[in-house]
């Protein structure tokens, strides 16, 4: 299943099976038309963005960033006040317990595989191991292209009207 970004609002579609036929954005109404190669569908592997094509993806933990971060923030304040009553055993408890359901969470949540170039997310598919975590300078080389895009949908808007 893949949820595609509409390149003109940002919005993410919701979860569908990767098609080769347009669809429009729920909310702007901008024509979301996929770049595949019809071969790209039939593949059980991804290798490629079922949206547009691109070999170039990476992977994350499909759990909200800052949930972990709540936790960890959580747990440290908690111990800080424990610590600070001297109820040693509570603090290592909650700052062991905290890493414990940190690890629990990222043991079973699955991964979900975003493409660099149009942020596409695909889930549901097997493992891919030429796919890495996230990388910055890759990420921020596709976020200049997409600024450009941006640029040109709203130009050509202005001048369709
Ligand atoms: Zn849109
Ligand atoms: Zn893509």
């Amino acid at each position: 299943m893949i949820r595609v970004m509409c390149p003109a609002c940002d919005h993410y579609g919701p979860p569908h099976r990767p098609t080769l036929d347009a669809s429009r954005c729920a909310s702007c109404g901008f024509e979301l038309l996929p770049t595949l190669e019809p071969g790209d569908l039939d593949r059980p592997q991804l290798t490629r963005c079922r949206f547009c094509g691109h070999d170039e993806m990476y992977i994350q933990k499909d759990f909200p960033h800052w949930l972990g971060l709540s936790i960890l923030l959580g747990a440290v304040l908690a111990s800080f006040v424990t610590y600070s009553y001297h109820l040693i055993a509570w603090t290592w408890a909650i700052l062991l317990g905290s890493a414990a359901i940190d690890g629990l969470l990222y043991y079973f949540v699955g991964n979900v595989t975003l493409c660099y170039r149009c942020l596409s997310q695909h889930r549901g598919y097997p493992p891919n191991p030429e796919h890495q975590p996230f990388e910055l300078g890759t990420f921020e080389k596709y976020r200049q292209e997409r600024l450009r895009r941006r640029q040109q949908i709203l130009a050509e808007e202005t001048h369709s009207r």
